[in-house]
């Protein structure tokens, strides 16, 4: 998996100081972006995480390049209504020589099963050429590829949906795919914007685990899932 920031809201922090600061300012915006101090910055910052106050935390936004994650991993960050996505297409890219197939760690590591999956992926990416080779269109031959297979997209989420996706993805009740992802794309925006994304991540890294009986037990940071790699 390789998950890189593309891009990002130049000094996330301060425009979202500046965005929480205007409500309250007789002076202009562009005057508070440029006279905030360093620590009115990250007060305002932490004061409007701790208040849930969350619409300032919008203005910064985030670009993630993704690639190397599975379909079935792409479908479960897709269901994230709020964020902007492109995704390369099965319908205009063939994959006429080779196709990656991700690997689940628990089959990875049975060797019988993993022969299983090998096999299965090499059969559906040879009939699917077979398929292209007798004239059918792409778009009609992926649909004998697997969840398994590699996918690649672009990815824009705002701070505040970054949070929720963070809550809910970096929890080890995700899968250990779209967790690797979650915990990926926290590491690289928390190099942009340490103070905002400091206590982002699974809802127990802030407090109570709100899961009930579906909860790990276990404290996020102690029970990092083995499967996770970054
Ligand atoms: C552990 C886990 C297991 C899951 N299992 C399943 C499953 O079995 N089946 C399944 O179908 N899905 C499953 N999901 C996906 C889940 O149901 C959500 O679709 C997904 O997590 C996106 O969450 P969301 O809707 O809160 O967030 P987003 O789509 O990212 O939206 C962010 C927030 O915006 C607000 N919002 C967005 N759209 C609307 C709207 N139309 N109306 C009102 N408010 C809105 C809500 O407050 C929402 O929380 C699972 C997710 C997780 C984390």
């Amino acid at each position: 998996m390789n998950v890189k920031l593309l891009e990002h809201t130049p000094k996330p922090e301060r425009t979202i100081a500046t965005a929480a600061r205007i409500c309250y300012s007789p002076i202009d915006a562009d005057e508070l972006f440029e006279n905030l101090s360093d620590e009115e910055v990250e007060k305002l910052v932490k004061l409007i995480i701790k208040s849930g106050h969350l619409s300032a935390v919008e203005h910064a936004v985030f670009t993630f390049a993704i690639d190397g994650i599975s379909r079935a991993c792409s479908h479960q960050l897709v269901r994230h209504r709020l964020a902007s996505f492109n995704q390369q297409s099965q319908r205009y890219v063939k994959y006429l020589k080779d196709l990656s197939f991700i690997t689940p760690p628990s089959i990875e590591e049975n060797s019988s099963a993993k022969e299983k999956f090998d096999k299965i992926n090499g059969m559906a990416l040879k009939i699917y050429q077979e398929l292209l080779e007798e004239g059918v269109e792409a778009e009609d031959a992926r649909y004998v590829l697997p969840n398994s297979a590699e996918t690649k997209l672009v990815v824009t989420m705002n701070a505040r949906e970054l949070f929720h996706f963070f809550s809910l993805r970096c929890c080890n009740r995700a899968q250990w795919e779209i967790r690797g992802l979650a915990l990926s794309m926290i590491k690289e925006a928390k190099k942009v914007a340490p103070l905002l994304f400091k206590d982002a991540g699974p809802p127990c890294n802030r407090g109570p685990c709100p899961e009930g009986k579906f909860s790990c037990g276990e404290p996020w940071k102690k029970t990092l899932n083995p499967y996770y790699r970054i």
